[in-house]
């Protein structure tokens, strides 16, 4: 048996519901494939903020830095602003372990309604790699004569040479893998003209290392809309921080429903530990109800075992979804049935 240690944060809202339908998962592909898994439960996140004045403790990511990876529901409650959420726990975690790459799946499956008129699922089956650590989101910034006709606000990007080509050269190995051989880079470099330019040009110089990747690059407004019109023509998408989870959002919803998207906070190298969330948040509008949709939590459950080097349990937790969902039974109210969180995670468990 193999043992692995999995930091697990659930954190709130419906974070707290899918989180154990992911583990159950994770349980069910362990007993069947023989992976010893074993759960470190943190309750970090905005209750522990409301009761303890922190999201978690100051030596928190110390007692996980050993770990073998980290499970994560959704963090963020609508009584703490947002931003306080984000930088209280998540981008700590996302910088102290250096998990530079934002990995998403994008893919339309049977049985579930897309949003755009005549696809079909394997139409849509693609890759968002986007930059996790620099870029737009940065500390670098200020505000001037607050509150005065003068006032003016500052916030700076940061591109390093480093922080690109390693984001890019994820990509490229990442599309040099698949069948189409297929990136696309996302810029702005008409509107934002010193780090875009660079952002091009690196994407440049790294294509000259593979040759059999065929490259296209698009301002990020006209891709955004490509997204809509043309999904079926992508393979694998890279982006900065912000064009990234700009269009990382976007790809789930013309999926269906965010419920089912999952994502990937890798640490390539795995120097440090990797963070497994899915793309949706704590929904308070329907928390407490148990009515969330798993899938996304499950699906990250199965990148997850993918990364420490499972691809069979991987693949068959994937393919539980897949038959799930074709069949029609046990789906969740996002996706037009009536099951609970609970019904759908134990459908997928035995169908596991
Ligand atoms: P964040 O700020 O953390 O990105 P958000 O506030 O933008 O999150 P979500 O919490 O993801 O957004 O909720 C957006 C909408 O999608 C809500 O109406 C929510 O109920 C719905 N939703 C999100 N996740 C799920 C899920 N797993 N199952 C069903 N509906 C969901
Ligand atoms: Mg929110």
């Amino acid at each position: 048996m193999v043992a692995h240690k999995i930091a697990v944060i659930a954190g709130d809202g419906i974070g707290k519901e899918v989180v154990p339908e992911g583990i159950r998962v994770l349980e069910a592909a362990g007993r069947r494939f023989g992976i010893e898994l074993s759960f470190d439960e943190k309750d970090w996140g905005c209750e522990r903020l409301a009761a303890k004045g922190r999201m978690l403790p100051e030596d928190g990511l110390e007692t996980i830095a050993g770990h073998d990876a980290i499970f994560l529901g959704a963090v963020g409650w609508p009584s703490v602003p947002d931003h306080v959420s984000l930088w209280g726990l998540l981008i700590p975690i996302r910088r102290r372990f250096d998990q530079y790459v934002n990995l998403r799946p994008v893919r339309l499956f049977e049985g579930v309604p897309c949003p755009l008129a005549g696809r079909k699922p394997g139409d849509i089956d693609f890759w968002i790699v986007r930059e996790n650590c620099e870029g737009e989101y940065s500390e670098i910034g200020g505000r001037l004569y607050a509150g005065t006709e003068q006032e003016m606000v500052t916030q700076e990007s940061v591109f390093t040479r480093f922080g690109v080509d390693r984001v890019l050269r994820y990509a490229f190995e990442l599309a040099a893998s698949r069948d189409a051989k297929h990136l696309t880079s996302a810029t702005k470099s008409n509107g934002i003209i010193h780090t875009m330019p660079f952002w091009d040009e690196r994407v440049k110089a790294m294509a000259e290392r593979y040759p059999g990747v065929k490259i296209d690059q698009y301002h990020i407004d006209i891709l955004t809309a490509h997204f809509v019109r043309f999904p079926d023509r992508f393979d694998v998408v890279v982006g900065s921080n912000l064009f990234g989870d700009i269009l990382s959002d976007l790809g789930p919803a013309v999926t269906g429903t965010i419920g089912i998207a999952p994502s990937a906070n890798l640490n390539p190298e795995g120097t440090h530990p990797s963070m497994f969330e899915p793309v949706h948040g704590s929904a308070p509008d329907i928390a407490g109800q148990g009515i969330a949709n798993p899938i996304g939590q499950i699906w990250s459950g199965a990148m997850m075992l993918d990364h420490l080097g499972h691809k069979e349990a991987a693949a068959a937790i994937v393919g539980a979804i897949e038959r799930v969902l074709a069949s029609g039974r046990s789906l969740t109210r996002d996706m037009g049935g009536s099951a609970s969180t609970v019904e759908l995670g134990k459908a997928i468990e035995s169908e596991l």
